[in-house]
């Protein structure tokens, strides 16, 4: 990776995502732009079966079409008790066009008869970093552990973050906002790894 890279493009229009990312990357002087920047985008279709397949894919495909380094980031939410459910079809839950709303009710009917214990969950971030060429130099994980409530709290986040309470806090991400999910995320956890890996990179 040449060392004078300045800008990073991520491969999503999600305008939450880049806020997170925006700010962990800026001390270390690079730029993140993110779809909304290049109208002539691609759309890349999820077909992985695998978050970090999702990842990949976002990645290098974009990398390719838009001839930057770009980062694929493929999350979601995963609850044991179904399965693994919503899992890679997080943003899809209840069908192609669904809102988070119909996701968030989707998931309280599917855990209606489910006991508190029986309600963790686990939110799952992977990101994948490609050249211009559609090569990956780097990828990192991070997980984050909560529990489905019965019924949503606070305006923050997005997604399923009204109905994900960290049980350390007693508060669901939503309540907690954007400053305590930067820390605690599955996002935040991955990132922390990607930077790490992406410093390497510089240096050399
Ligand atoms: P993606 O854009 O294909 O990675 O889909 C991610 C989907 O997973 C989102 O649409 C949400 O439904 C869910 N998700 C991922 N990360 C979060 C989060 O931080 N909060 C809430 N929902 C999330």
């Amino acid at each position: 990776m040449p060392t004078e890279i300045s800008k990073l493009v991520l491969g999503t229009h999600n305008r939450k995502k880049r806020l997170e990312l925006e700010c962990l990357l800026a001390p270390m002087g690079i730029r993140l732009c993110s779809l909304a920047d290049y109208p002539h985008a691609l759309t890349v279709e999820e077909t992985g079966e695998t978050f970090i397949e999702n990842a990949r894919l976002k990645a290098c495909q974009q990398a390719i079409h838009l001839q930057e380094w770009t980062i694929g980031e493929d999350s979601g939410l995963c609850v044991p008790l179904l399965g693994g459910q919503p899992g890679v079809y997080s943003a899809r839950y209840a069908g192609p066009q669904a809102t988070d709303e119909d996701n968030n009710a989707k998931l309280l009917s599917a855990l209606q008869n489910a006991s508190d214990e029986r309600r963790n969950a686990y939110y799952i971030s992977t990101i994948a970093l490609s050249d211009p060429h559609g090569a990956i130099h780097l990828e990192a994980e991070g997980r984050c552990w909560g529990r489905i409530l019965t019924a949503g709290r606070g305006t923050s986040g997005f997604g399923y973050d009204p109905l994900f309470e960290i049980p350390e806090y007693h508060q669901t991400f939503a309540e907690l906002g954007l400053a305590v999910k930067a820390v605690l995320s599955h996002r935040a956890r991955a990132l922390e790894k990607f930077l790490r890996g992406l410093r390497d990179l510089l240096a050399k």
